[in-house]
């Protein structure tokens, strides 16, 4: 078969049998069928390589199929890699002491699960159950997830119009205001749901007081803090956890996407001791889950942590991610009729157009240029940077260049548009 033919094929396949929209929108972004990847780069099928910039919307923090990871998930391919679940699980139980031991504050228990909206949905529940009070509080523009539950706390109409009703007495306040938010809060409210930086709503960073703010009016008023790490998580910010940013801890927290190492599904939702008595004590199977907490993913995300700390990648994410930020804003001080903000923290990055539509533009012509990118699902406005942190120098300012020469093509295709 020749290397058109299956881009061909497979192409039809989606449209015919996965998702036609999808379909499309992934070839206007000229991209191909994937065969391989290693470290920050991604192979297609007709032999061209991508410099990945994306990291698989923050899955690939360690690069793709990193030795240590890949040697983890063997180990287990060769001895159990799905639990039982009638059995204690020794990687499980080493996994939960080294996440109690590298997390802030009081977050000693860990339940483990497959995805982010999975870790969300259990953190909801969990937070209903000690409290015995219904309310949950949100942010506008927040990402957590598309099931039932977490789309309930996900700020952004267009995904929920069509499911309502959503579960009831969710309520929304804007991101970065503490004030707003201690006026929303009645007796009936059992918790507030954040990401420590918002990432689909477009890499909102928030001031630097607003965490400790938020932390101190829970504890005065009682409610439960639940910060959503799962994006940002494990050393995407130049930081193991974004919250270690504000030095303050909540009652419970969210993982998932780089926990596994790029290599399998690896989710967790984690907890205060009391936050656990309340919600397994009296029924340990109150919550559970065929395969959360299995070996292979539990090897993984041991492996994993290991290789964040030896590597030193939240200091590489640290420094590379003010690096290519100063970059990035380079571009927009040159195309400031185009762009309207670079912001972020480490590498997590976000680079906000003035219109809509200018990022899918720019975004193809940088795929076209051999560097995939894409925008956050709440703010299509906003190109994401998140490549994986063992991205070097070198890449980084590769993937700049491109960046500015995308910028200029589509500066230079809009102005022929306009002016027809
Ligand atoms: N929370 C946050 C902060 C996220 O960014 C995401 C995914 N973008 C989710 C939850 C949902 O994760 P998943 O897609 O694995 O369900």
């Amino acid at each position: 078969m020749g290397k058109n033919d299956l881009l061909k094929e497979v192409t039809e396949k989606y449209r015919c049998y996965i998702n036609p929209g999808l379909q499309k929108l992934l070839s206007f972004a000229g991209l191909g069928v994937e065969v391989r990847a290693e470290g920050c780069t991604i192979y297609d099928s007709e032999g061209k390589e991508y410099l990945d910039c994306l990291g698989g919307y923050g899955v690939f923090s360690v690069g793709h199929r990193h030795p240590k990871v890949i040697e983890a998930a063997k180990q287990a391919l060769d001895t159990m890699p799905l639990s039982g679940k009638a059995f204690f699980s020794k990687p499980v139980a080493d996994l939960a002491e080294k996440l109690a031991e590298i997390t802030p504050g009081n977050l000693s228990y860990s339940f483990f699960c497959n995805s982010g909206t999975e870790a969300v949905e259990g953190a909801l529940k969990a937070a209903r159950a000690f409290a015995g009070r219904e309310k949950i509080i949100s942010t506008i523009g927040g990402y957590h997830g598309k099931t039932m539950g977490s789309l309930s706390a996900t700020g952004r109409e267009k995904y929920k119009k069509p499911f309502e009703p959503l579960l009831p007495e969710f309520s929304f306040v804007p991101f970065g205001d503490s004030d707003a938010l201690e006026k929303e809060i009645d007796e009936h409210t059992a918790a507030i749901i954040l990401e420590p930086i918002q990432g689909e709503a477009g890499i909102h960073v928030p001031p630097p007081d607003y965490l400790k703010k938020v932390r101190e009016i829970c504890n005065r008023k009682g409610i439960l803090l639940i910060l959503d790490e799962v994006q940002t998580g494990f050393g995407r910010t130049g930081i193991m956890f974004a919250m270690e940013h504000s030095g303050i801890a909540p009652d419970l927290a969210t993982f998932a996407k780089a926990m596994g190492g790029g290599v399998v599904p690896c989710g967790a939702f984690m907890g205060t001791p009391e936050v656990w008595e309340k919600f397994f004590g009296e029924n340990p199977l109150i919550h559970t889950s065929t395969f959360g907490g299995n070996p292979l993913a539990a090897n993984c995300a041991l492996a994993t942590i290991e290789v964040i700390q030896s590597e030193g990648l939240c200091e590489k994410a640290a420094t590379l991610g003010d690096s290519m930020k100063r970059s990035l804003e380079k571009v927009r001080e040159s195309h400031p009729d185009l762009i309207a903000e670079v912001r972020g923290k480490g590498l997590m990055i976000g680079v906000e157009f003035k219109m809509d539509d200018v990022a899918e533009i720019v975004i193809a012509q940088m795929v076209k240029r051999g560097v995939v990118v894409a925008y956050t699902l709440n703010n299509p406005r906003v190109i994401r940077f998140e490549p994986p942190l063992v991205i070097t120098e070198k890449q980084v300012e590769r993937a700049c260049e491109v960046f500015a020469e995308a910028v200029k093509e589509t500066s230079s295709l809009l102005t022929t548009v306009l002016e027809e």
